[in-house]
Order: C-alpha cells, then sequence, then structure tokens
C-alpha cells in the first residue's frame, strides 16, 4: 500500500478502508509516513469527510496507538465526563465529587489549557501540593479509597492522536467532526471508564459555534462509545459566553467551592446539577433523571459535594486549606469599567479568555508557565443592566503592565446595546444513541 494511494483516494472523495486507516495511523506513529503526506490526508479529510464506518476506524487505530488505563480493580460502574472546552469551564471540579459523594467511582483523565481554553489540570494544581501526574496504580487506590481522583492523561495514552493534534494545530485542519471526534474518543475510550458524558459546547468560545454542528459531532462521539460497547450521551451546553463568573486557575477552584457550598453563580450551578444528573444517570445510580437531579442537589446542600473535593485534594497531596480560608490573591487587581450604559448583548467567551491569557492565567506556548492566581472575575453577564462606569470585571494580575492588553481585548469582547437580548439558554440539547432532545 502506498501513502500517495490512500491521499488521491480520499482527495476524489471515496470512503478509505478500514486497512487503508491502520496502514496511515501505524505508518504516521512509527515515523514512517512523513509530516507532508500526513498533512494533506488530513486536509482530504477536512474538506471530503468521513463516514461513521471510517471515524470509527480512525478512533480504533488510534485508540490501539498506545496504552490503555486498567480500571477493573475498581469495584462498580466507573463514570467520566469529557468537556470539549470552553472559558470558565470549571464543572469538572464540581460535578466529579458530586457523582463521586453520590457512591459513583469517579476516574477522570483531564488535560491542560491551551490558548483561550483553560484546563481542569491546571486548575487543580493551583491547590498548593496537588499531584495530577500519577501512575495507573496509584490512580486506582485513590478511586477506591477516596472515591474519585482526577489526573493527567496517564502513560502513552494514544499517541497517534497527540502526533496528529499537533499536526492539525498548524495546517488549519483542527475543524473537522470526524477528526475532532475521533480524537476525543480514542482518549477517553483508552481513559477506561465504563460510561462517558461529553459535554459540547457551542457558541462563540466553542470549537464548534453552530448548534447544528455541535449536535452532528454530539451524534458522531456517541455512537463511536457505544460501538465500543460504553455508556455515552452528549449535553449541548452554551459556550456563548463564560461559564460562571471567574476565568483564571485559582478563581475558578475558589468558584467551584463556593458552587458547592450552593453559593455559586445560577448558570454554573444549573449545568453542574444536569451533567452530574446525567453521569448518575448513565452509572445506573437512579432510574430516572428526577431522582438523579435531586440527588445531586441533596450532594450540594448537605455538604457532601464539598467534603468529597476536599478528600480527593488531600489524597492528591494538595493543602486544602485553601479550600477553607481561600487562595493568596494577586498582587494587581484592577476594575474594568463599562464604557456606556445599556445592557450587555453579547460577551465572547474566546476573547475573555484571551483576555485572562494576557493577564498571565494561560500558556501561549506548550512549556509557558503559569500565574495560578491571574484572571478575570466578571461582575455583569450578558444580559446584564449596566450604567457607564460601572464595574463588569476585576483583572487579576501580576504587574500592571499586563492590563493594558487585556482592557483593549475585553472592551472588543462586550457589546452594549439599549436593549435586552432574548435570554440565553444554558442547555440547549441532549443526544443519546438515537434521540436528540431539544431544549
Ligand atoms: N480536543 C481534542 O482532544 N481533540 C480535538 O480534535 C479537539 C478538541
Amino acid at each position: 500500500m502506498h501513502m500517495y494511494d490512500v491521499i488521491s483516494h480520499k482527495k476524489n472523495g471515496n470512503a478509505l478502508s478500514g486497512k487503508e486507516i491502520r496502514f496511515f495511523i501505524d505508518g504516521f506513529t512509527r515515523g514512517e509516513i512523513p509530516d507532508y503526506q500526513a498533512a494533506a490526508l488530513l486536509m482530504a479529510i477536512c474538506l471530503k469527510g468521513m463516514d461513521e464506518e471510517e471515524t470509527a476506524a480512525l478512533t480504533e487505530a488510534m485508540l490501539h496507538s498506545g496504552d490503555f488505563a486498567d480500571l477493573s480493580s475498581i469495584p462498580g460502574i466507573k463514570v467520566d465526563k469529557h468537556s470539549t472546552g470552553g472559558v470558565g469551564d470549571k464543572t469538572s471540579m464540581i460535578i466529579g465529587p458530586i457523582v463521586a459523594s453520590c457512591g459513583i467511582p469517579v476516574a477522570k483523565m483531564s488535560g491542560r489549557g491551551l490558548g483561550h481554553t483553560g484546563g481542569t489540570i491546571d486548575k487543580l494544581e493551583s491547590i498548593p501540593g496537588l499531584q495530577t501526574s500519577l501512575d495507573i496504580s496509584r490512580f486506582c487506590d485513590i478511586v477506591r479509597s477516596a472515591g474519585i481522583a482526577i489526573i493527567g492523561q496517564s502513560g502513552d495514552v494514544a499517541p497517534a492522536d497527540k502526533k496528529l493534534y499537533a499536526l492539525r494545530d498548524v495546517t488549519a485542519t483542527i475543524d473537522s467532526i470526524p477528526l475532532i471526534a475521533s480524537s476525543i474518543m480514542s482518549k477517553k475510550l483508552a481513559s477506561g471508564s465504563d460510561a462517558i458524558l461529553l459535554d459540547v459546547k457551542t457558541g462563540s468560545g466553542a470549537f464548534m459555534k453552530s448548534l447544528d454542528e455541535s449536535i452532528t459531532l454530539a451524534q458522531a462521539m456517541v455512537s463511536i462509545g457505544v460501538r465500543f460497547g460504553r455508556r455515552v450521551m452528549a449535553l449541548i451546553t452554551d459556550m456563548d459566553t463564560p461559564l460562571g463568573s471567574a476565568i483564571g486557575n485559582a478563581l475558578e477552584v475558589q468558584e467551584a467551592v463556593d458552587t458547592l457550598r450552593g453559593q455559586g453563580p445560577d448558570d454554573l450551578t444549573a449545568v453542574c446539577v444536569e451533567l452530574a444528573s446525567y453521569m448518575l444517570l448513565l452509572a445506573g445510580s437512579e432510574r430516572d433523571i428526577e431522582s438523579c437531579r435531586q440527588k445531586a442537589r441533596s450532594a450540594i446542600s448537605s455538604g457532601r459535594a464539598l467534603r468529597k473535593l476536599c478528600v480527593m485534594a488531600e489524597a492528591q497531596g494538595g493543602d486544602i486549606s485553601v479550600l477553607t480560608y481561600g487562595f493568596k490573591e494577586a498582587p494587581v487587581k484592577s476594575g474594568f469599567n463599562a464604557g456606556a450604559s445599556g445592557y450587555i448583548t453579547h460577551m465572547d467567551a474566546e476573547a475573555c479568555g484571551m483576555a485572562s491569557l494576557s493577564l498571565g492565567a494561560g500558556r501561549v506556548r506548550k512549556e509557558d508557565s503559569i500565574d495560578y492566581s491571574a484572571g478575570i472575575l466578571l461582575h455583569k453577564k450578558t444580559g446584564d443592566k449596566v450604567a457607564a462606569g460601572e464595574p463588569v470585571a476585576t483583572l487579576h494580575t501580576s504587574s500592571d503592565g499586563k492590563l493594558r492588553e487585556a482592557e483593549a481585548i475585553l472592551s472588543s469582547a462586550i457589546t452594549i446595546e439599549d436593549s435586552a437580548p432574548a435570554a440565553a439558554k444554558t442547555i440547549y440539547a441532549i443526544v443519546s444513541e438515537d434521540n436528540v432532545t431539544l431544549l
């Protein structure tokens, strides 16, 4: 078989066979297929697409390119959750403890932030001492004893995806549904959980900007998961505006704690209760979604879920005093005020993420270090009424010099108009194996 023929086959709009896809992934992972041929095939896939069979074959080939996490020593149905990424998305630190405090083991592997989106691992590491690089046997020990652990991708999980993703990032081939679906699902399937809830974001801060595209991506991922014998569902949730009020690592952990105390922002609390409820449903904790919701709400109101977060953080070596007494604040805090009176009709999530990045909260390149205390606290969100000069946000950073760029980005991110916008939804749809329910 020749790579030239595989590229040409896809370029002409044909479906690739499983053999062709394995030839590509195996050869590329071993370094036998050069980047220029891989990039040509990726672009052909972007332009011509892939059907369900091809997407499943691509997922399977990437899944078998590296290690699997064997979680069989943990009793019960292990449940995982994956978000396609967003700004202010601290849901894993809230719903993981909710679900674990209801007796369902949560074994979660998460990623780091890159570009405008944050990552759960960076957020958790703002808790001093907390370890996220644990081997699988220690990971399983903690899930067995604490009921939950959240670690970075351990071992050599889906190395083909790692290599391909880096190439996609520089060849404008990220935004292809079969490529995104197979990339995410190869890693999730290798992580070993029995059930997976997908949180597919939609809107200005998401990969998928339109609801239709987000639903198509969710359907592709659900169908891959089911094909590989997992229980999988997806919720389509809003990422047109940042989730909650905090953007930035320690600020987001603090907001997660506030939410577990029952004092979180309404949008974040609503999304977390719903995600946690569907995780409980997938794990078979209750028969119907309303009972799962009651269970999730009571995990928050009883304080059980917050205690579970503390147990997990301590088991992973973290100094949990910050969860009780708060984090050290950034040395520079500066107000960002409304430039006009009216209603906030749009708050571009991606731009808010970029503003937080410029304050030091994220990394542009993988090797950059992070300022855990940096970020943005929003006092107003889309739909709120503001008067000119009223504080919309507080910027947290290490030096005055970092403020100007963030302020310029935020000014263009926030639109203020005379009339109130239509009320925004936090959850748009639920996607299961054979159903899409629009809300
Ligand atoms: N996240 C991934 O892991 N892969 C993609 O392709 C896009 C988002």
